[in-house]
Formats: C-alpha cells, structure tokens, sequence
C-alpha cells in the first residue's frame, strides 16, 4: 500500500533536509518510520515542486535518508525523531569524534536553586521587576521587550544580541529570518523549539540593529543572568560575539572560543556563530554544525552517525 506523510510533516522533513544539505551532509540513514505519521492516504497530497509523493521515494529521488538521533531532550511522544523501545536498532550508533572537553566548575549549591516547579513564576516575577522599562536609552526606540521564550526547565539554553524588527513587533525572541534559521538548528539537534529557553543580551531593539552598546548591555544583562540562574540550564549556547562577550565578560575574538566548552555560572557554554551570520555566510553552517554537535555529546542526545 503506498504510504505518505502528512503535508506538515512532510514539509517539516523537507525543510531539515534542506538544512542538512546546506550543512554539507549528505548521507542520511534510512529507519522505520513512525506508522502514526502516515495517513495511509490512497492519494498522498504532494509537495509542490516536487515529483516525490511519499518520503521514501523522496529519499530515493535525492538519495538522502533520514538520520538518526539517540534519546533526545525530555517527553518525546509523538515526536517522528523517537524511536519506540521496541523498534529494532537499524545501524549501530557511532559517535562523531569530537575533542574531549576540559573539566567545569561545579553547579551551584542545589539549595540555591529554584525547584523545576517554580521556575515559570521565578521568571515572571523578573518580568514584572522589569516593567515597563526605561532604565537605558533602548527603551526610546522599543515596541514590545522582549523577555525570552521557550521551557523555564529547559536543559539548553540559546543567548542571542538583541531583538530585531520582527522580535521588537512580537516581542517573541528570533522570530525573523535569523530565528527560521536558528529554529532549523534546534531541529537539526532532534529537540522542539518549545523545549528550549531562548534569549538576548538585551531585551530591547538596537536602533538599526546594531550591536548594543555598553551602557545598554551592562543594564540589562543583570536580568538575563537572572534568568539564566533560575532556569539553570545545563548547556548554554553564545550566539554570536555580542553573546560571548556578555557571558564571559571578556571581548575576544569568536574564533578562538568556538569549539570547546567554557564554564560559566554552573552551565557548560559553547559559543557558535549568530544564526543572522550564516545566513550571510552558509558556509559557515558546518562549523555552526560541530559547535551544536558538541553541545548534543554534553546533553546527551543522539549524534547523526555515518555509515
Ligand atoms: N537576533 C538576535 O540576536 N536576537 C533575536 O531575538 C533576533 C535576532
């Protein structure tokens, strides 16, 4: 019986395909797929452009497979990325070999954290200490502040530079064209945007976009520290150099912080470049890729394996 995939489903695979291509990786993996993602349509809708109507004979059309990931983040229920417990293995696993890390600082005291419970009210109540907020110039320019976004029990954690146009009118954080991009990368590690914690170093749009001065940075960074303490994430990621910079208090250049893992307030912190940068420089997607990866071996989730 010819089987497909929903059109949402099937457009949400094209698009991490996609993703995966423009990282350079083009051998995927075949597994079983999920019976609950096929209608079992007689007549499967087909993608628009196209020929392919079913996501085996797209793989077969591009050569491409779908890959593999081990235990993600959390409940996946549902999720077309898990595997039942009793779906066979149909490659073995095989880490990507990536440098070992350094040794990191213990996590605070656990009486100084706040229970996963608390979280969602710990935050709001830093949202509401910041009110309606004037305490630097960015405020002039502001629509909407832009807080954070995503799980308050989230194990990782993205810290961009400052909301943009679309951000400033949702008050959402990466929501653009950087935050399709970024939503791709969450994707590409096997977790949902919902089950991650997304912020800025700033909380207010830079005029032009620009990168926030140091007035404005060193204002409101006291709030994301806030906010990362409360959510404890046990993986930070830098996006971009305005990120790193905040987070580890020295300007260095990205080059020379990508690629291991820094300590800072009980996370592991990986620095990679702004989702806003690749897309003015695609080639810079695989090494974004390594970054994320290394990110992945810390939480322990599934790295794609070749075979
Ligand atoms: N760029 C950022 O750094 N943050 C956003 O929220 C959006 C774009």
């Amino acid at each position: 019986m010819a089987q497909s995939l929903d059109p949402a489903t099937r457009e949400a695979l094209l698009t991490r395909v996609r993703f995966y291509r423009d990282l350079g990786l083009t051998e995927f993996y075949r597994r079983p797929v999920d019976p609950a993602l096929l209608t079992g349509d007689p007549e499967p809708a087909r993608v628009p452009g196209l020929a392919s109507e079913t996501w085996e004979s797209y793989e077969q059309d591009q050569n491409l497979r779908a890959p593999s990931f081990r235990q993600p983040l959390g409940e996946r229920v549902g999720d077309h990325e898990s595997q039942s417990a009793s779906a066979p293995q149909a490659y073995p696993l095989e880490d990507q070999p990536i440098p070992p890390r350094k040794p990191f600082p213990a996590a605070p005291e656990i009486s100084a954290t706040v229970p996963a419970a608390g979280r969602a009210a710990a935050l709001q109540l830093i949202r509401d200490e910041i009110g309606d907020c004037t305490r630097c110039p960015l405020h002039k320019g502001r629509n909407k502040l832009v807080f954070g976004d995503g799980s308050p029990a989230a194990r990782l954690m993205f810290v961009g530079e400052g909301p943009g146009a679309d951000e400033d009118a949702q008050g959402v954080p990466f929501v653009g064209k950087a935050g399709q991009l970024l939503n791709n990368m969450i994707a590409a590690m096997g977790l949902r945007r919902d089950e991650v914690y997304i912020a800025n170093v700033v909380k207010c749009r830079p005029p032009g976009n620009r990168v926030p001065e140091q007035e404005e940075g060193a204002t409101c960074t006291p709030f994301l520290f806030r906010q990362i303490d409360v959510i404890r994430p046990q993986v930070l990621v830098a996006l971009g150099a305005t990120a790193a910079t905040w987070l580890l208090g020295s300007r260095q250049p990205l080059a020379g912080l990508r690629g291991r893992v820094h300590a800072f307030r009980g996370a592991q912190l990986l620095v990679t470049y702004h989702p806003a940068y690749l897309l003015r420089d695609p080639r810079q997607k695989k090494e974004a890729w390594a970054d994320l990866q290394i990110a992945m071996r810390e939480l322990g989730l599934k790295l794609p394996v070749k075979a």
